[in-house]
């Protein structure tokens, strides 16, 4: 019975190259360039980056997920989730590994319902690391319920027109071009009636409002961009797979987006993990070591016990994606990932950067801009409560109501039914019955 945790020796001497590089190359690039990452390469970067992709390509693990068809080695999930462990501590190293969202997802969803056309001008370019693309779905008036989507694609001879508004479509300042949901039969339910298009970014009437930022970043410095497409007519071959199969479609995407999301949270807590570590052995208050105070010691505890449990979480959901390759069998796991990713992510970092006192609330620590992807972690892809709902559903699919008044496991029933079972062997009742 195969049912084994180790990591194979030849993969495993891939992750301790991959360690290697990210520490001691691509960490600069988080020091010196950090937000640089999703702007297209200037004079200064280029010489820089290009080689550091290409060393991964030539170590075998630029986009590892996806199949050699798409310019990637097929590794899946599994090996995907034990390399994100490595690369989620750096903003940069998920480009330089090729593993980026939003691009990951949107490339998949190319390969998956894309025509040759489309994925030759939109798939390849996206692959070969020369361009970004942006996700543009949620609607500033709707974003968990697409049952109020608004934004509308209708025929006109050869050509669609789509009008509408679209909010935080990350990425859509640097992107070459947008996959856009709209909806083309208002008569029918959102989920049978909306269509994804491929539309490039410079297209007329693609009007981009504002780039809003997240936490603290300056005005108009952020990445998630308020739309107006206003009048957008695009050639008929840019609707991306049929007409009304736009849910289906983007399940592909947010389902492999939360897990990705979940591998690169796991390396974030076992970096808070390092830290606290590290501080609580260095620091001494009141006679002893921080890390002698019981306090601190379950703080270790508990940020072990829940990064172990979340890891393995995220593993077998790994796992049982590359089993199935159908997201929507393993929706109960990825939303348990997802719902738990924003509440491991903010304890771990939360205890790591108490225990370094005013450091640690410093501009001088990473913690606070690794805190405050906490509460982001809780609504990108939708927010904890929906997904809660999700894993209730699933888990009651499972279930049965009881026969009669009386629950399944009620003592008195099962006490009777234990005596008949045993009748022979039993002369008297036993117990208080
Ligand atoms: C960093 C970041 C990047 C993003 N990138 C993209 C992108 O590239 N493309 C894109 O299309 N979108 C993107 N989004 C948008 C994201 O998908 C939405 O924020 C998300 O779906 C929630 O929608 P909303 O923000 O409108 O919140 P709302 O739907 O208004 O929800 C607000 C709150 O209401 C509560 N709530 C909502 N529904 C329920 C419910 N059913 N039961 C109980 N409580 C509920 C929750 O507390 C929730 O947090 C991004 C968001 C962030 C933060």
């Amino acid at each position: 019975m195969p049912w084994d945790f180790s990591t194979e020796p030849e993969f495993q001497s891939k992750l301790d190259w991959a360690f290697e590089f990210v520490h001691e190359k691509i960490e600069p690039l988080d020091i010196l360039y950090p937000h640089r990452q999703f702007h297209p390469l200037d004079d200064e970067l280029r010489p820089i980056v290009d080689p550091m992709k290409q060393a991964v390509r030539d170590a075998g693990l630029w986009a590892t997920h996806l199949g050699p068809e798409l310019g990637g080695v097929g590794y899946g999930q599994v090996k995907l989730a034990l390399l994100n462990e490595i690369l989620g501590v750096s903003q940069w190293a998920p480009i330089i590994f090729g593993t980026q969202a939003p691009d990951t997802g949107n490339a998949e969803i190319i390969a998956h319902y894309g025509t040759d056309e489309q994925k030759e001008k939109y798939l390849q370019p996206l692959l070969n690391g020369e361009c970004f693309s942006s996700y543009s779905m949620t609607e500033p008036q709707a974003g968990s319920d697409p049952q109020q989507f608004t934004t509308r694609a209708v025929k006109d001879g050869d050509e669609w027109v789509i009008n509408g508004w679209k909010y935080f479509s990350s990425n859509a300042r640097t992107s070459a071009f947008l996959i856009v949901m709209a909806i083309t039969d208002p008569d029918v339910k959102v989920y049978k009636g909306a269509s994804m298009f491929l539309v490039p970014t410079d297209t007329p009437g693609v009007e981009m409002v504002r780039h809003i930022g997240l936490g603290a970043e300056s005005e108009g410095e952020g990445m998630h961009a308020l739309i107006h497409y206003n009048d957008v007519r695009l050639p008929a071959d840019s609707l991306l797979g049929g007409e009304g199969e736009a849910f289906a479609i983007a399940q592909t995407r947010l389902g492999g987006g939360r897990v990705h999301h979940a591998m690169r949270t796991v390396a974030v807590c076992q970096y808070a993990l390092d830290m606290l570590c590290e501080r609580v052995l260095s620091r001494e208050t009141q006679g002893s070591l921080l890390a002698q105070k019981q306090f601190i010691q379950g703080d270790i505890a508990d940020s072990y016990a829940e990064l172990q449990q979340f890891r393995l979480l995220v593993l077998y959901t790994a796992w049982e994606i590359d089993q199935s390759h159908d997201y929507r069998q393993t929706r109960k796991n990825i939303a348990a990932i997802k719902v738990l990713t924003p509440k491991v992510l903010h304890d771990a970092v939360w205890r790591s950067m108490h225990a370094h006192g005013a450091l640690g609330v410093s501009n001088e620590m990473p913690f606070s801009m690794l805190w405050s992807m906490a509460p982001v972690m809780s609504v990108v892809d939708g927010p904890t409560e929906v997904h809660k709902v999700t894993v209730a559903r699933e888990v009651l699919k499972g279930y049965e109501p009881s026969d009669g008044l009386w629950p399944s496991n009620h003592l008195p029933a099962k006490r009777e039914e234990a005596l008949r079972k045993l009748a022979i062997h039993v002369e008297h009742s036993v117990g208080n019955a």
